[in-house]
């Protein structure tokens, strides 16, 4: 198996949507199997970036600090980022539109893509939910949401894009989260207007799901479709 091309998913997005906000995967444990990628902490306490190696807390208070690595994720989504393909885009962009671009990129709709945006922002909505203290859907979690407005910002945005069809494991769609350079401001990606970025993606071929042990997930009730409650929670 070809560990370097992998996507790991370290419990299913499934049991987050359903509630499941705490599993006992370290950021240590998540760390031996990629230096790039995004995912969220216990009780949901701040959206997490995981870039160059370091994991980074962005929280909902607009705080952002390096995480410990003996913190805990209930849902991290992460891979060895080597780029294949790039491409320098210097006009201004929505969001929509640099999908658009990126999609051009993809050599199939039936794969996963790595996607890392460097480079600087006109404006950027973004935004990390406050730390939960219960059990509670995503969906009703996601009400609580801070929307932070950033503007003439440069940055990195951190994701991946994954197929429909995979929506119990992994948010489908684009799933970005962004990070200022200087390391203080991030979140969960909602909207933006680029200016001068650079796009770099990696398709992957192999997905790695850890299924976790908590009694919580052994118990829970899983084959419900959630792609709704998702869609809301998540785009
Ligand atoms: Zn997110």
């Amino acid at each position: 198996m070809k560990k370097s091309n992998s996507l790991y998913v370290s419990s299913p997005v499934n049991a987050l949507v359903k509630g499941i906000l705490r599993e006992d995967k370290t950021l240590k444990e998540v760390l031996k199997h990629g230096d790039f990628g995004l995912g969220t902490f216990n009780d949901l306490d701040g959206e997490m970036v995981l870039l160059e190696g370091v994991f980074y807390d962005l929280h909902s208070d607009g705080k952002t600090n390096i995480a410990d690595i003996n913190l805990e994720t209930p849902y991290a989504c992460v891979t060895h980022f080597k780029p294949e393909t790039s491409l320098v885009i210097n006009e201004e962009l929505t969001f929509d539109r640099l999908k658009k671009k990126i999609d051009s990129l993809f050599l199939s709709k039936n794969l996963i893509y790595a996607i890392q945006v460097t480079g600087k922002f006109k404006s950027i909505k973004a935004r990390s939910v406050p730390k939960q203290d219960a059990y509670r859907p995503l969906v009703d979690v996601a009400g609580d949401q801070k929307e932070f407005f950033f503007e003439e910002e440069e940055g990195t945005l951190v994701g991946f894009w994954t197929p429909d069809f995979m929506h119990s494991v992994t948010v489908p769609d684009y799933h970005l989260h962004f990070i200022s350079d200087d390391k203080q401001r991030g979140g969960h990606l909602l909207e933006f207007l680029s200016k001068n970025v650079e796009i770099k993606i990696q398709p992957i071929e192999q997905l790695t799901l850890d299924l976790p042990h908590s009694i919580d997930y052994l118990t829970a009730s899983l084959d419900d479709d959630i792609s709704d409650d998702l869609d809301k929670a998540e785009h």
